[in-house]
């Protein structure tokens, strides 16, 4: 009671400072003891998470709160590894709430136990179908970006290219994994930004079909990036990833003249083929794609390339068709075409150029006020010149011609006295 009084808790429940704290590393199987872990081996699980210590904890009838602190043993500062949970093992007066919990101890038992009951970890499949069906949904956005941070694989790559870069330096510090962080949310709100605009205005809706060409086949394979896993995450959604019977032929045709684009080859071979009209009779896969695209991409393809000439093409002669290529290892979708844009800004346009005309003679017929801003322009041009406005401007500043006349003041009145030391000491 005394411990609680000093401090004015507005947010708190009554005694919180009395409540006891609880890492995931006491109850962690892969932990010694000096790295934290408090109980037995034998009774504890491998990679709890404060999520999970919450939720067995909110079925025990304790009350509980988790707060967001990093164990101070903790090496890793990634987002998994966060979080601490508040247990009230005992009430104000000091007696324990729960006989069943007297001690802390009982309650990391308790945990350890309950946590691989759960169902997230006895039906994994479980936590990935809601994960999907948000993304199915597209409705809520903003946990789908922060869910992404909690993507262990993730992390690991991260780690991975850092400690390749600078050695094994330990743990990033707080401030680059922080980067990270924000990189990764802006870049996966930019491209559903992107996908945002084009659902908008050129009605590009999920399960998106991604056609794949021998060039972002090839770059995927020379920077190892796993297509298949890679494109749906980026693009929030659920992807097709196709190509056709000319794409495949042509690499084919090239992996036989050049051995390199053997893996090229048997990564392009995996894909589904969408029926281009040209079987039997192929043609070079990028006039197979701009055949597919024509002018206004009628089947929705999400274009996957590499080739500078065909994204040109597309920019001067294809509206409603967006691009995806890899900057360096990364899916990042190309932004909106000028001819986009400018076609989105026509056609959400409500009124024809036409109908504005005859809506604002109509106005000015029968609305007087509407007339009036014209006659005010007309105004304008009989105020001053602006011209002779900048003029004034330039004369006002007088002071700066007045230090310069001061100037030459000091100089003439030096000059004078030099003149006159030099008379009088000729004198
Ligand atoms: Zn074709």
């Amino acid at each position: 009671m005394a411990a609680a009084a000093p401090r004015p808790m507005t947010k708190y429940p009554d005694g919180f400072d009395k409540w006891v704290c609880l890492y995931p590393a006491y109850i962690n199987k892969d932990k010694s003891r000096a790295e934290g872990r408090r109980i037995p081996k034998d009774k504890a699980v491998s990679a709890p998470t404060c999520k999970e210590m919450l939720d067995v904890l909110s079925t025990s009838g304790l009350q509980v709160l988790g707060e967001r602190k990093i164990y101070c043993r903790e090496k890793s500062k990634e987002p998994p590894y966060w979080g601490r949970v508040r247990v009230q093992l005992k009430n104000q007066v000091g007696e324990s709430v729960n006989p069943k919990f007297s001690t802390r101890d009982d309650v990391l038992v308790f945990t350890a136990e309950k946590i691989p009951q759960l169902k997230t970890r006895t039906n994994p499949k479980h936590n990935q179908d809601q994960q999907q069906g948000k993304q199915g949904k597209g409705k809520k956005k903003k946990p789908n970006s922060k869910g992404q941070l909690y993507n262990i694989e993730w992390w690991k790559k991260k780690m991975l290219t850092y400690q390749a870069r600078y050695g094994s330096r330990g743990a990033p510090s707080r401030t680059v994994v922080r980067s990270w962080i924000t990189m990764k949310i802006k870049r996966y709100k930019k491209a559903q930004r992107i996908l945002g605009f084009f659902q908008n205005n050129f009605d590009l809706r999920p399960p998106y079909s991604v056609l794949l060409d021998g060039t972002f086949c090839r770059a995927s394979l020379e920077v190892k990036v796993k297509i298949k896993e890679q494109i749906p995450k980026y693009l929030g959604a659920q992807t097709k990833l196709v190509t056709t019977q000319c794409i495949i032929l042509e690499v084919e045709k090239l992996s036989k003249m050049r051995a390199n684009l053997y893996g090229t080859w048997m990564v392009v071979k995996q894909f589904p083929v969408h029926k281009c009209g040209h079987e039997g009779d192929a043609i070079p896969a990028s006039s197979c794609i701009k055949s597919l695209l024509q002018e206004k991409n009628p089947a929705k393809y999400i274009i996957a390339t590499q080739d500078d000439d065909l994204r040109q093409h597309i920019h001067h002669s294809v509206t409603g068709a967006p691009i995806l290529y890899l900057y360096h290892s990364a899916p990042t979708l190309e932004k909106p075409t000028d001819k986009c844009l400018k076609l989105a800004s026509e056609s959400n346009k409500l009124l024809t150029d036409h109908e504005e005309k005859t809506l604002k003679s109509l106005k000015r017929k029968y609305i007087g006020e509407d007339d009036q801003p014209p006659p005010k322009k007309k105004k304008k041009p009989k105020n001053p010149n602006p011209l002779s406005c900048k003029k004034s401007k330039k004369t006002k500043p007088q002071p700066q011609n007045e230090e310069v006349k001061r100037k030459r003041k000091r100089h003439k009145k030096k000059k004078q006295l030099d003149e006159e030391a030099s008379t009088s000491s000729g004198k």
